[in-house]
């Protein structure tokens, strides 16, 4: 009797992050294709793929070090959206203070 419920897939060591990144819609599209492709030719990929989504949310979940990684994460990414909205409304900034500078200009 063969037991489908065994989750001893095994993928290609180097492929396991993108497969896991795949899973979750993180890869750009390049390496989205990439992967596609060689789950297509790769059957223990593939398989490691199809039952990604009956690993994962579980994994997360039990796994204390995980979430302090993601809380970590997450304060970082929004470390860098502050900054990157900082320079951004910077720019808007000096391109308003320019834009008046040469309406200035030109009513003279
Ligand atoms: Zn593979």
């Amino acid at each position: 009797m063969v037991r489908e419920q065994q989750l001893n897939v095994t993928a290609c060591a180097n492929r396991e992050q993108d497969l896991v990144l795949y899973y979750y819609g993180e890869l750009s599209d390049l390496d989205r294709v990439a992967v596609k492709a060689h789950t297509q030719s790769c059957e223990g990929c593939r398989r490691y793929l199809g039952q990604i989504g009956s690993i994962l949310p579980g994994t997360v979940e039990r796994d204390d070090p995980a979430q302090a990684f993601w809380d970590d994460y997450s304060r970082e990414m929004r470390r860098k959206l502050a900054e990157a909205e900082r320079r951004f409304s910077a720019a808007l900034t000096r391109i308003n203070v320019e834009d008046m500078a040469r309406r200035a200009e030109a009513l003279k």
